[in-house]
């Protein structure tokens, strides 16, 4: 049968949405990647957390569609009902599952105090989805249609929909899933990236994106397999191979891999992250074998006891210039063994510097022992969570291009924000 032969509905539950108070994004996703694979949404349904409008849906689309997927309704409250509606359809009762204790258990919650009690019970016969991001598991199971229903939340439904939901579809109906490119990308906004990816134009190739905050999730797909490798070294080409890699990685894990395999060790000089560079190289464990530490000198005079840091530097400079990035990477690298060091200052607000030196401005010095220091200037935007965020990712990002790609560091890299870096000529020292 083909794909497009299968018919899909979509039942999305909530008061919240029929009141016009959460707008639906769980509709137009699970359509959007239904239609990636071929398959044919017929509806898209809305209703209140009301038994009989919920009822009255699910017979009439399980009765009609060989696939309904249902979101919304699985909460610990009592206006959650959609468990209760399903079982009413499937003629089955709703019993307790063990695997739905242990998850709450697990999730620190004693269900018999709590009425997330509700959240154990299952319709019979149907099988549990364990939820990683929340409290209330999924479930699905075969009364006429292939029926799955879904927590609302988008951060819980995404995330079940393509590790169970995906692959339950491929299963049952014999897909064939197209070719799927995945992969990270770091400080580069949504709508630059789109630019990026229509910029090729290569025919027959389609992606998704999930943004996070510095982060952009990108599944391409299409027929044949070299045209979205083509787009990925595209994108690779612009933006720097350390901000786009394969799969889902984080910053610090980009650059512990290389250190490792180098057998490397950072150490950093922070200032306005107060820290954030050593705390996201330490999430991982096992992480002493590839960070020394980190010198967190917030004030003037922590600044001046670094290794070597000339006296008078700060008489004369910004703490957040180019001069003081530089002394605070020489004085890391002198006061440890390490063999690569990177520092950081800038100004993550409300207040800028003086002389008009701007809330955002940040500072990454970077060197490589006995080589020269390398330094990177951002601007960045937001508020002083989100600047001092983008200036530690930067901060590991920068350290893997130096170690990767050497002097390559100030070539064709787009940062997307105003970024002017300065690595050699008469900056390097
Ligand atoms: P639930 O407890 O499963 O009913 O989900 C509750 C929350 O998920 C709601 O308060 C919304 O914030 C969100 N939510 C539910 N349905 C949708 C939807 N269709 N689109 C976006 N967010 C939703
Ligand atoms: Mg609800």
């Amino acid at each position: 049968m083909k794909a497009s032969e299968i018919s899909c509905s979509i039942l999305l539950v909530g008061t919240e949405l029929t009141e016009g108070k959460v707008r639906d994004t769980n509709g137009s996703f699970l359509a959007a990647e239904l239609k990636q694979r071929s398959l044919g949404v017929r509806e898209i349904v809305l209703v209140p957390d009301n038994l009989p409008d919920i009822t009255e849906a699910l017979s009439r689309l399980t009765e009609r569609d060989r696939v309904v997927l249902i979101s919304g309704g699985l909460g610990p409250t009592s206006d959650d009902i959609t468990r209760d509606a399903l079982a009413a359809v499937a003629g089955v009762p709703l019993e307790e599952r063990e695997e739905c204790v242990v998850h709450l258990k697990n999730r620190g919650i004693v269900h018999a105090l709590k009425t997330n009690a509700r959240q154990t019970m299952i319709p019979r016969g149907f099988t549990v989805l364990p939820n990683e991001n929340g409290t209330a598991c999924g479930f699905y199971g075969f009364h006429k249609a292939l029926t799955v229903c879904l927590p609302g939340p988008p951060g819980e439904l995404q995330p079940l929909f393509f590790r169970f939901v995906m692959p339950l579809l491929s299963e049952t109906f014999h897909l064939e899933s197209p070719p799927e490119l995945l992969f990270s990308t770091f400080l580069v906004s949504e709508s630059v990236l789109e630019e990026e990816l229509t910029a090729p134009a290569i025919p027959g190739v389609s992606w998704s994106t999930r943004a996070e905050e510095l982060r952009v999730v990108v599944t391409l797909r299409g027929k044949n397999p070299e045209d979205l490798k083509g787009l990925y070294e595209h994108l690779r080409g612009v933006f720097g191979r350390n901000r786009v890699v394969p799969g889902e990685m984080e910053a610090a894990d980009i650059l512990s891999r290389i250190l490792r395999s180098s057998g490397k060790r950072v150490v950093c000089a922070e200032s306005c992250t107060g820290g954030l560079v050593a705390k996201l190289l330490t999430d991982a464990a096992g992480s002493s074998d590839i960070f020394w530490g980190s010198f967190v000198t917030y004030r003037k005079e922590a600044k001046e006891r670094l290794s070597g840091f000339p006296e008078d530097l700060l008489d004369k400079y910004d703490p957040v210039s180019e001069p003081v990035a530089k002394a605070m990477c020489k004085g890391a690298l002198a006061g440890s063994d390490a063999d690569v060091a990177v520092a950081v200052t800038g100004y993550a607000g409300p207040e800028g510097g003086a002389d008009r030196i701007p809330v955002g401005r940040v500072w990454i010095a970077l060197s490589l022992k006995g080589q020269n220091t390398y330094t990177l200037c951002f601007d960045f935007r937001g508020g002083r969570g989100r600047i001092r965020r983008q200036a530690a990712v930067a901060a590991l990002l920068c350290t893997a291009s130096l170690l990767q790609d050497g002097e390559r560091l100030d070539s064709n890299v787009n940062w997307g924000y105003s970024c002017t870096v300065f690595p050699l000529g008469p900056h390097v020292q």
